[in-house]
């Protein structure tokens, strides 16, 4: 049996996790698991951590993927790609 993902947003949160958003720069990758419901508070959580270490050229992707019930086992689907803030 698979272990269950847990959504990383909220630990009490018992939601299905079906996205996964990457945060990736030069060198540094951190990855977050999350429901529906919490996808933009976990997108919203990547990019203040980014900001927070001066990541101005960070990008935040988003994967929409399978349960992990899925059979056969299903890829995990591009949804969308940002960077972490604009130049300013
Ligand atoms: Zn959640």
């Amino acid at each position: 049996m698979p272990s269950l993902r847990q959504c990383e947003a909220d630990h009490a949160c018992t939601h299905a996790v079906c996205f996964r958003g990457v945060l990736e720069t030069a060198g540094i990758r951190r990855c977050a698991e999350v429901c529906a419901g919490h996808l933009v508070d976990m997108i919203t959580a990547l990019m203040a951590w980014a900001a927070s270490r001066g990541l101005g050229d960070a990008r935040v992707t988003v994967l929409a993927i399978p349960p992990v019930h899925a059979e056969p086992a299903q890829e995990s689907v591009f949804v969308a790609s940002m960077p972490v803030r604009g130049a300013s």
